[in-house]
């Protein structure tokens, strides 16, 4: 579906800027009238991260007028292997800042707005009403039914992307967008594609699962080609279509996604009307894991302390990791065994352990083990405990001398 352009025109380009947008101005579809729109557009970018700096950077560079950047983060040395925008020297400092002194750099011509706050229903919609695009490149799920929710409130299109490890996906929601003679042009939102949240714990993030650094600027690339789509009225951009790449088997798929008539937000008996509890909705642990993990989480503090214990004979017990094999090359607590959290779930995880000793569970930060322990406790391990933190906080907290990911 072609679109009319979501941007006028600005009055004029000046000279400097024809000189640097040049090799846009002579392509027939983007001309000096599709420029004046870029220049005049407010895209807000979600995250400077791994899509958020691909992106961020080639909106700049290709003369978008006024770019948002929402993001709370400091820059850490693993964030490098891919969020291209910040650099070596950046490290500790604040993500929007670093990255407002890299757009500076690539393009001066460009208003670089910063949110320099975690986005929540207190400020989503004032801070979102000012542009006329969102370009999501957000890691968590709360975060995405969020500005999903918030986007289709403001009537305004929605460019999402995702990746992990070597798959990416991408799309444009705009529920509300209408035909030329006012009716729905029946666009599907996130919601549509995705009404439910994975169950806590199913889907790996990318800090726990990884993802290929250059993935980023594959999906990212993406969001800013639709962005520009957009902003511009030019091609046929990916309402209703979800591309799927695959790097591994270089495969890009495209599949359409229909508008889900029973839609919680954009259906015809919509439930939600207003912004809801994100963090409940996506819940960051299943009810099962929060129960086991009650009473039965101890500190690295005290793991430490139980395992001198156990060296010294006066203790004993099983120190599990029940992370993925690569992560446990990574980094480990010393004395840990390797039993991954899906050895427990398909029931193998048993053989391994003894049933006279207690086990002590432990992953990268508490949430896999807390659901290890939920499983664990229900096979009869009544004093099985997990460690609150997991391998983090022991770097963190007893042994800053290894790495942290
Ligand atoms: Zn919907």
């Amino acid at each position: 579906m072609s679109l009319p352009p979501l941007v006028e025109p600005a009055a004029e380009l000046t000279i400097d800027e024809v000189r640097r947008y040049s090799r846009h101005l002579i392509i027939p579809d983007v001309g000096m009238t599709g420029q004046k729109r870029l220049k005049n557009a407010r895209v807000l970018v979600i995250g400077a991260g791994g899509l958020g700096s691909p992106a961020l950077l080639y909106l700049a560079a290709a003369g978008v007028g006024t770019l948002g950047i929402a993001e709370f983060d400091e820059v850490d040395e693993s964030n490098l292997q891919r969020q291209i925008i910040h650099g070596q020297s950046d490290i500790g400092k604040s993500k929007a800042v670093s990255a407002k002194e890299s757009l500076v750099e690539t393009n001066p011509l460009v208003n670089v707005i910063v949110h320099n706050e975690r986005l929540d229903n207190d400020n989503v919609l004032e801070i979102f009403k000012d542009y006329d695009l969102i370009v999501d490149g957000t890691d968590n799920f709360a975060t995405r039914y969020m500005v999903n929710d918030a986007a289709y409130f403001l009537n305004i299109p929605y460019v999402w992307g995702s990746i992990y490890r070597f798959d990416g996906q991408a799309s444009v929601f705009w529920p509300t967008l209408t035909n030329e003679d006012g009716s729905s042009a029946e666009a599907p939102c996130y919601r549509c594609l995705y009404p439910e949240p994975p169950p806590p714990g199913m889907v790996p993030s990318c800090a726990e699962g990884g993802v290929l650094g250059v993935l980023c600027a594959s999906i990212g690339s993406i969001q800013v080609n639709e962005a520009i789509k957009l902003l511009a009225g030019i091609g046929d951009p990916a309402v209703g279509k979800l591309v799927i790449y695959d790097a591994l088997e270089l495969e890009w798929r495209t599949l359409k996604v229909r508008k889900d008539p029973n839609c919680a937000l954009c259906g015809e008996n919509a439930t939600v009307t207003e912004l809801i509890d994100y963090e409940t909705f996506c819940g960051a642990v299943s009810d099962e894991a929060s129960e086991a993990a009650a009473g039965s989480t101890i500190s690295v503090t005290t793991l430490e302390h139980m395992l001198k214990e156990r060296d010294e004979g006066s203790r004993d017990f099983t120190l599990v990791d029940v992370r993925e094999q690569n992560e446990f090359e990574i980094n480990r607590i010393p004395g840990s065994i390797l039993i991954p959290k899906g050895e427990f779930l398909n029931g193998n995880a048993f053989a391994q352990l003894s049933q006279d000793k207690p086990v002590v569970l432990h992953c990268k930060s508490g949430v896999r083990s807390a659901e290890a322990l939920a499983v664990l406790k229900g096979a009869g391990y009544g004093d099985a405990v997990h460690v609150g933190g997991g391998v983090v906080a022991w770097v963190n907290q007893i042994d800053p001398s290894q790495p942290s990911y």
